[in-house]
């Protein structure tokens, strides 16, 4: 069953904080190693601006401690992309519709838990060393 409008603006209303909290940490961050001007920048933009990608600043700057925070931020990103263009929720690999308890729990995903699980067994057997 496809995403009501309800339960499509109560995800994008969890996208948006879980951005919001990131922003606000990599902020701390950037003010704790006093890269001012970017601390700048991230106060100054409104976290919600849909076309300034955080993410892609963030890369530019190219600072280690925010790296890891620049994939997730990607997610987020994309994943409010994918909600303004009308596709989100559908699993990338099977087409199918994602739950939406798995999607309230991971808004991020962009499979289904059928898809994602499959996905985990190659990666566990890719890691597994060959003798
Ligand atoms: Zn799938």
């Amino acid at each position: 069953m496809a995403l009501t409008r309800t339960q499509t603006k109560k995800l994008r209303d969890e996208l948006n904080r879980l951005h919001a909290a990131l922003l606000e940490e990599v902020r701390d961050e950037l003010e704790a190693s006093e890269n001012e001007q970017m601390a700048e920048l991230l106060g100054r933009t409104p976290a919600d601006s849909a076309d300034f990608s955080f993410a892609d600043a963030l890369a530019d700057l190219n600072v280690a401690m925010v790296d890891r925070h620049v994939h997730q931020l990607r997610d987020i990103e994309a994943a409010r992309q994918r909600i303004g263009a009308g596709h989100f929720g559908i699993c990338i690999d099977c087409g199918t519709e994602v739950d939406f308890d798995r999607l309230m729990a991971y808004p991020t995903a962009k499979r289904c838990l059928r898809c994602q699980q499959q996905r985990e067994r190659l990666y566990a057997h890719e890691s597994t060393p060959k003798m």
